[in-house]
């Protein structure tokens, strides 16, 4: 029901275009570095976070940012509407979202990683949710839990355990 993702370069010319609307319309400059930081940004597959992107930067811009600069610009795409900041985890993670299509996240508890899921069936449900009370912006649903992987750490912790005590079998 929504047009299947265009190719990266489409989306960037689309986010640029975005952007410049936005800082045009606020009055506000157009450095590089708000660019450069939305290039990457639209390149990065899935979520990253502030660190991530000053990863990257460090490898491929072709000029250094500081992590203040980056978080700025970061808050400033969010603003724009051109990514989506998540906040539930440890650290706040960002991705490039620019259409109304609902976003659902799988969030771990343990280690606070979080995950994209693709349901079309749940993000036909939730565009479908109004509201009297405000007009909705954007539809994020958080489903948390365990992720495989500290899932298994925990297990071998227990077995561990469980060793050393008596050998309770679990119920
Ligand atoms: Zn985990």
């Amino acid at each position: 029901m929504w047009p299947r993702m265009d190719s990266r370069a489409n989306i960037l010319e689309q986010a640029n275009a975005k952007l410049t609307e936005y800082l045009t319309q606020n009055q506000m400059r157009k450095t590089p570095e708000r660019y450069e930081i939305l290039r990457i940004a639209v390149q990065t597959k899935g979520l990253f976070t502030v660190d991530k992107m000053a990863e990257i930067m460090s490898q491929e811009a072709s000029f250094q940012v500081s992590r203040a600069t980056i978080f700025n610009v970061l808050e400033l795409l969010n603003n724009a509407q051109i990514i989506v900041k998540h906040t539930l985890g440890r650290a706040a993670q960002y991705e490039c979202h620019m259409d109304k299509r609902p976003l659902i996240c799988l969030i771990c508890e343990q280690c606070g990683k979080t995950e994209k899921m693709e349901k079309q069936e749940l993000e036909k449900t939730l565009s479908a949710i109004k509201s009297r009370k405000m007009s909705i912006r954007t539809q994020i649903l958080y489903l948390s839990g365990t992720c495989r992987k500290c899932e298994a750490a925990l297990r071998k912790k227990k077995k561990g355990n469980g060793r050393l005590k008596s050998d309770a079998k679990p119920k």
